[in-house]
Order: C-alpha cells, then sequence, then structure tokens
C-alpha cells in the first residue's frame, strides 16, 4: 500500500513573484505544485504529470488562458480554477464555451484560493470518489450511493451485511481478498479462524446472485474470495 499522497495542482503563472508566493503557500497548505509559466507547454504538462486541479492565469505567453482552458478541457477532465485580473471575464470564464469549474479574482487573496481549491476537489471526490462510484460488471451494477445492486434492471434485496460483503469484493474486482482483511474491513475484528460469519454471508449471497451471477463469488481454498470480473467470465 502507498502513502496518501498529497494532491497536485498544477499552476499557470507567468509572473513568476506571484507564481513563487502561491507556491509557498499551497505547499503550506498540503498541495504538492508544478508551476508552468507558458501557455503553450500547458497541455504537455498536464498530459505528464497528471494533476489533480489546476489554477490558470489568463494572461500568459505562448497561449492565453482561454485557449489553454479549452485545450485542456477536451483532452482531460480536470478541474479549472481561473485567476483573472478583471470582473468582467467571469461570464466568459465560467460560461459554457470555457467551462471553468471556479475563478479566483486578482489581486490573489491566498485563503480564498486554498478555500476554493478545497471545495474543488471535494466537489471532485463527491461525484467521483470510490464511494461513490457505481459499478458495472455485464448485467450486475451496484451503487453504493443508493446501496442498491441491480441484476438486469431488477433490485436485488441485500442486507446491509451482504452489501457491504458484496461491495468490498468487487471494489477488488480480480483480487483475491484474505479472510483476515475481510474481518477487519467489514467486521472491525480480527478472524479467529474458526468464525462462519463470513462464509454464511457468502453463501446467502450467491443464492440472492443467482445462477448466472454466483460464480462471480469465488472461493481460493487457503486464500479467501475472488470477485471475478467480466472479462473473466
Ligand atoms: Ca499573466
Amino acid at each position: 500500500m502507498s502513502a496518501v499522497t498529497l494532491p497536485l495542482i498544477v499552476l499557470v503563472e507567468d509572473d513568476q513573484r506571484l507564481a513563487e508566493l502561491i507556491r509557498t503557500y499551497l505547499e503550506n497548505n498540503g498541495f504538492r505544485v508544478s508551476v508552468e509559466h507558458r501557455g503553450d507547454r500547458v497541455l504537455e504538462r498536464v498530459q505528464r504529470e497528471k494533476p489533480d486541479l489546476m489554477v490558470l492565469d489568463l494572461g500568459l505567453p505562448g497561449r492565453d488562458g482561454f485557449a489553454v482552458c479549452r485545450e485542456v478541457r477536451t483532452a482531460h477532465d480536470l478541474p479549472i480554477l481561473i485567476l483573472t485580473a478583471r470582473d468582467n471575464d467571469i461570464d466568459q470564464v465560467l460560461g459554457l464555451e470555457l467551462g471553468a469549474d471556479d475563478y479566483v479574482v486578482k489581486p490573489v487573496e491566498p485563503r480564498v484560493l486554498v478555500a476554493r481549491i478545497n471545495a474543488l476537489l471535494r466537489r471532485r471526490r463527491m461525484a467521483y470518489g470510490p464511494e461513490h462510484k457505481i459499478l458495472r460488471f455485464g448485467a450486475l451494477t451496484i451503487d453504493p450511493a443508493a446501496r442498491a445492486v441491480k441484476l438486469d434492471g431488477r433490485l436485488i434485496a441485500l442486507t446491509s451485511n451482504e452489501f457491504d460483503l458484496l461491495y468490498a469484493l468487487a471494489t477488488k474486482a480480480g483480487e483475491v481478498q484474505s479472510r483476515e482483511t475481510l474481518y477487519l474491513q467489514l467486521y472491525k475484528r480480527e478472524y479467529d479462524g474458526l468464525d462462519r460469519t463470513l462464509d454464511v454471508r457468502i453463501s446467502h449471497l450467491r443464492k440472492k446472485l443467482g445462477d448466472t451471477q454466483a460464480a462471480r463469488i469465488r472461493t481460493v481454498w487457503g486464500h479467501g474470495y475472488l470477485f471475478v470480473p467480466d472479462a473473466w467470465t
């Protein structure tokens, strides 16, 4: 398991003094920062570094911020926060054509910038984070937000424990999960080598999933359980 990685922000700002000021502030607030001064190098940098968010000035050498924003938007699903010196750019900045996610007016108030960045990242995690991502395996869909499991569009009635177990297995589809790991994760206790709780729930789950889907949950003797993704069926 890797350690938690700090979010990476690409900061596109040609005013080097301002860029360093913002960089320092962001780094002191738990972000990694990659500074780019030229508009025509942004796309390449985004492709290479895969940042979590971009802070983008509008007036830039090489390519202006408007063009950069459009260019990055068409290729990457990346939150973009615009720095603008002029209030009257805001309609255009937030409009459909440019589609930036938010803006901060210069002179930049660092605390405001950090608050906006955090809000965008939080929104992004809620929309795309693992806790809300609907999993699909052929006819089977698992929706963690609604805690609903459907087979061919029909709801399957699972207990809360069964849902948690299925979701724990399905989020790690293709990976064997040990009983020890599942006990700690689901039941917050160590597996004592005898307890049948997990096996009983697996068996219920297989019955409820029905003939076509039950085989997705495989027992791997001596190791644990494996959820089989579509590619394997
Ligand atoms: Ca500028």
